[in-house]
């Protein structure tokens, strides 16, 4: 049950109910919601619903209607996020787990961890205890595989995944691994899910062979009514009429599992189909659909892996996927971020560092904008975001060492450059250190009782205006009002309170000031994305670099700007943009802004430097990232 709490209840009132909950034996956690304060209680609590209603400061008891308790949503609103050392499974950053279905040697996982970690993976899988079906099959290398994947986390720094399979290996497990997994043979296998409950360390939970939606939430609340909350939930696919795939993978289970529960839910798209071929279309859709997160079966050599060697991508077929997701991650709201790892790592360094202050990022605007959403999603909850009012206070701020990190709008799919940010990169000696893509989607956001023809007054940023141009034509009546960004807009609604004001922002601006969505993706193009580069003195990787960005001025004769460009042509340099800008104060004089495809700061890029400098009069490089 949910003891809502009144607003006015005292600490004592609160103490009281806690008691007895205590003492009937309930599992219970305090819940705050939206600004109420709720007891979610589960077990035992030696008294009925009624009783607790009547208890002083109890606004109202719910009961939580499903047979599952801690794993509900009703239990915990937001969504639980699982750690496992610098990666946050269930983020709006996707992380993908890699690895071999089996530890078969040491040089065989070594090589595939390599390989894996190149092209972004976040954490390592691979079975040291097999459940086979086959009793004369390969059974796992037991220690010495545990020991082999300790190995995989110290040398490149995945944490990595096993399954576990009785009880009876728990102690040798702790030792070795970051997250145990419960195969799908062992979803009911209650002695073991109490067993990893109580262990502590996050949980990856298989979904039965054939096991309801139901059943396996209620394997899930084992695990949690032994006190351990961190479980990711993993569909494996199911085992139905169907030969043509090993097993038939549920997507459906995502959106029912996010409506349900809190818990994060990741798709073993391997296990499911069981055929290489079909393992990257699933995996695409999984993520389409909402996923958290893949596991994903690659081996080096599968035609003579010791299992599952049909179903495993080979790694070069790993990193294309992962270039797909790349792309359709940023439609479904998510980022796959290849830097992932060493970001983490670098900012935890920071922090080691740090005055105590913690780590911030400046971004324009409001809680609830675009660049705050930018920010989150490019630095997870590592880094606390800090509104100013400005891009040059941001710039500013990040200058004066206020804050480690800036994060700006660059450009937009479809109004182009932000001409203010490439002035102030040109003025400040501060660097590009990463970038990330964001789709805007553009709402229409009012109070929750303002009528679509009762609205007199749009509340926005001009450019915003711009892009849902079709949609406002249609309301030539209504008042376009100008203001500093989106969420500052939704905030200027709810302040005036008048329900014939709305606001067009992104649907996080409306969740910060609890406002209603009256009308959803309204920009006329949906393919609009905004770039936003991240600027700081400090580097976030030593790994490779993909990207550099440079400003450079030619003198001013003919052919000088194609003497400079065929550099970049002789030595195959892919420029993926080309800008200029005005030079302040030189009439008619002109800066090219450059993007390309490498690392201009790498030795490898040097001879390109030095043919450069020969064509050119001024050169910078904002970043390499
Ligand atoms: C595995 O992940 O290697 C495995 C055995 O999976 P499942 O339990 O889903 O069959
Ligand atoms: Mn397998």
């Amino acid at each position: 049950m949910l003891i809502v709490l009144k607003p006015d209840v005292t600490q004592n009132q609160k103490n009281h109910i806690l008691n007895i909950l205590r003492e009937g034996g309930a599992i219970f956690k305090e819940i705050a919601d939206a600004g109420q304060s709720i007891i979610g209680a589960t077990g035992p609590a030696g008294h009925d619903p009624a009783y607790f209603e009547n208890l002083k400061g109890v606004d109202r008891v719910v009961p939580i209607t499903t047979a599952f308790k801690l794993v509900s949503r009703q239990m915990h609103r937001q969504d639980t996020h699982v750690n496992i050392g610098d990666v946050v499974l269930g983020s709006e950053r996707i992380s993908i787990i890699a690895g071999p279905c089996a530890v078969e040697s040491r040089s065989q996982t070594m090589a595939i961890a390599k390989e894996v970690r190149k092209y972004g993976a976040v954490l390592f899988r691979g079975g040291a205890f097999k459940p086979r079906t086959s009793p004369y099959s390969f059974q796992g290398l037991g220690e010495e595989g545990l020991k082999i994947l300790a190995e995989v986390r110290e040398t490149y720094g995945l944490r990595v995944v096993t399954e576990i399979t009785t009880p009876a290996q728990a102690d040798l497990v702790m030792k070795y691994v970051d997250v145990v997994q419960v195969g799908a043979r062992n979803m009911q296998n209650f002695d073991l899910l109490k067993c990893v409950g109580r262990l502590g360390r996050p949980v990856l939970l298989k979904r039965g062979l054939a096991a309801t939606i139901e059943e396996w939430l209620m394997s899930a609340e084992y695990i949690l009514s032994e006190g351990n909350e961190n479980v990711i939930l993993c569909e494996r696919g199911i085992r139905t009429f169907e030969p043509y795939t090993r097993n038939t993978l549920d997507l459906s289970a995502i959106p029912v599992i996010k409506k349900l529960t809190h818990l994060p839910v990741i798709i073993d798209p391997s296990h499911a189909t069981g055929i290489r071929e079909k393992v990257s279309p699933m995996a695409r859709a999984a993520i389409a659909a909402g996923a958290d997160g893949l596991m994903i079966e690659v081996h080096n050599d599968p035609d003579r892996a010791l299992s599952d060697g049909a179903q495993s991508l080979y790694p070069k077929q790993f990193g294309q996927l992962m270039r797909d997701i790349y792309v359709i991650a940023p439609v479904v709201n998510k980022q796959l971020d290849f830097g992932y790892l060493d970001k983490a790592r670098a900012v935890s360094h920071l922090e080691a560092e740090d005055d105590g202050k913690g780590q911030k990022a400046a971004f324009l605007g409001e809680i609830g904008s675009y660049s705050h959403k930018a920010c989150t999603q490019y630095f997870g909850s590592q880094v606390t975001p800090m509104p100013v009012n400005s891009f040059k206070a941001l710039f500013e701020a990040v200058k004066e060492g206020k804050t480690h990190f800036g994060i700006i709008p660059l450009e937009n799919s479809l109004a182009g450059s932000v001409h203010e940010n490439y002035d102030l990169l040109l003025e400040y000696d501060l660097r590009i250190v990463g970038e990330i893509m964001l789709r805007i989607k553009h709402n229409l956001i009012g109070h929750p009782e303002t009528e679509i023809n009762s609205i007199k007054r749009v509340f926005s940023h001009p450019q915003v205006f711009q892009q849902c141009r079709q949609f406002l034509e249609q309301h030539p009546e209504w008042e376009l009002v100008s203001v500093t960004d989106t969420a500052c807009a939704v905030k200027q609604i709810k302040e005036k309170g008048d329900s014939s004001d709305v606001a067009i922002a992104g649907i996080e601006a409306a969740e910060t000031f609890g406002m209603a969505v009256l009308e959803e993706g309204i920009e006329t193009n949906p393919r609009n994305y905004t770039r936003f580069v991240i600027i700081s003195p400090y580097s976030l990787t030593n790994g490779d670099k993909r990207k550099s960005s440079l400003i450079f001025s030619t003198g001013n004769q003919p052919g000088a700007l194609f003497e400079t460009l065929k550099v970049f042509a002789d030595n195959h340099v892919n420029l993926v943009k080309l800008e200029s800008r005005p030079i302040h104060g030189k009439p008619w004089e002109y800066m090219f802004y450059v993007d390309l495809e490498g690392d201009v700061e790498s030795e490898a890029f040097r001879p390109v430097l030095d043919e450069l400098h020969k064509k050119i009069d001024y050169f910078k490089i904002l970043g390499a990232y």
